[in-house]
């Protein structure tokens, strides 16, 4: 029986953090200019605020600036586009992130859209998405780009694997997709309308989960050896009318079967926002021809 390791995201996720820092760091020295990152929330979603709050700490903590914007939920779509102009054109901000989700009566795609591509540090842009495609120099969805630095830093070359991602978003399944391909795995992306999904997942070498479905990947689909990445993030009830969050994968079924598996809490999830830093360092560098 294999001996399954869990791999721990967010170790991983503190040493790019501190690698970005030193970059900030001699980035300010070279051109005594501080990066910064602007987040903008609409509404009141508790998740959406634990997450903005946890990006300003994150890129204070990293030693660049944060602007932080928070409008009222019914701010309408007009307003919305004009502060992400007043953001594109302010030369102290270098990256620009609009915390989905927008409230309904705003378009999210015509707001992603209108970020200027060089500070869309999301990735979610059309343009950013071209880009990955056809294998141009992009901003890469944030959470796509932290799964495959820990398989390439887990598995080394990915040339010639079978990848199966299931889940086909544009912010997690679809540039996943691509950045395997783009490292010559053989890739199959699985959905809601794909046959026989255990026998699909089964000849993946790697598995990366990106559903929102608790537990949905059962420890048979798992080819013997296989590197899992456990992107789903859904909140359960638990003993003493409690909740907890568990993963697209039942963990304790493929412990013994994959030759590793991210958790969750602790895999993906520290990688996203550590990424979110990583592309606003990019971005800057980017911008100011570094
Ligand atoms: P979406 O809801 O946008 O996409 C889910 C995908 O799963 C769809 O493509 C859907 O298929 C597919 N799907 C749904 N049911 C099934 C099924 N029974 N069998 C096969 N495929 C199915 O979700 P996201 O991509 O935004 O997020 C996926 C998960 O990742 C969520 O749990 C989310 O919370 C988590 N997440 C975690 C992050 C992190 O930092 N750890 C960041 C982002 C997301 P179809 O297209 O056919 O409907």
């Amino acid at each position: 029986m294999t001996e399954t390791q869990l791999i721990d995201g967010k170790a991983f996720a503190e040493k790019l953090l501190s690698q970005v820092a030193a970059d900030v760091a001699q980035l300010k020295e070279k051109t005594g200019k501080t990066p910064g990152l602007a987040v903008v929330i609409v509404g009141e979603d508790p998740a959406s605020q634990v997450y903005v709050r946890n990006k300003v700490e994150k890129t204070k903590a990293v030693g660049m600036n944060s602007v932080h914007h928070v409008l009222p939920a019914e701010t309408n779509q007009a307003d919305l586009l004009a502060l992400v102009e007043t953001l594109n054109r302010d030369d102290g901000v270098n990256g620009i992130l609009v915390q989905l989700p927008l409230p309904k009566q705003i378009d999210e795609q015509a707001v992603i859209n209108a970020i200027s591509p060089d500070k869309d540090v999301d990735g979610f842009h059309v343009i950013n998405a071209g880009r990955l495609a056809t294998g141009q120099e992009a901003l890469v969805a944030c959470t796509p780009t932290g799964c495959m630095m820990l398989l390439k830093d887990r598995l080394g070359s990915l040339a010639g694997k079978e990848a199966v991602v299931i889940g086909r978003s544009n912010i997690v399944g679809k540039p996943m997709a691509a950045l395997l391909l783009a490292e010559s795995c053989t890739v199959t992306i699985a959905h809601s309308k794909t046959k026989d999904l255990p026998q699909v997942c089964r000849r993946a070498d790697i598995l990366v989960a990106a559903v929102g479905r608790p537990e949905m990947v059962k420890g048979d689909w798992i080819k013997p050896g296989a590197v899992v990445i456990d992107v789903g993030v859904n909140r359960i009830p638990a003993e003493g009318g409690k909740t907890k969050l568990v993963g697209d994968v039942a963990t304790k079924e493929v412990m013994g079967v994959a030759q590793a598996i991210t958790p969750v809490p602790g895999g993906v999830g520290p990688m996203t926002i550590a990424c979110l830093l990583f592309n606003t360092l990019k971005a800057t560098k980017m911008q100011w021809k570094l």
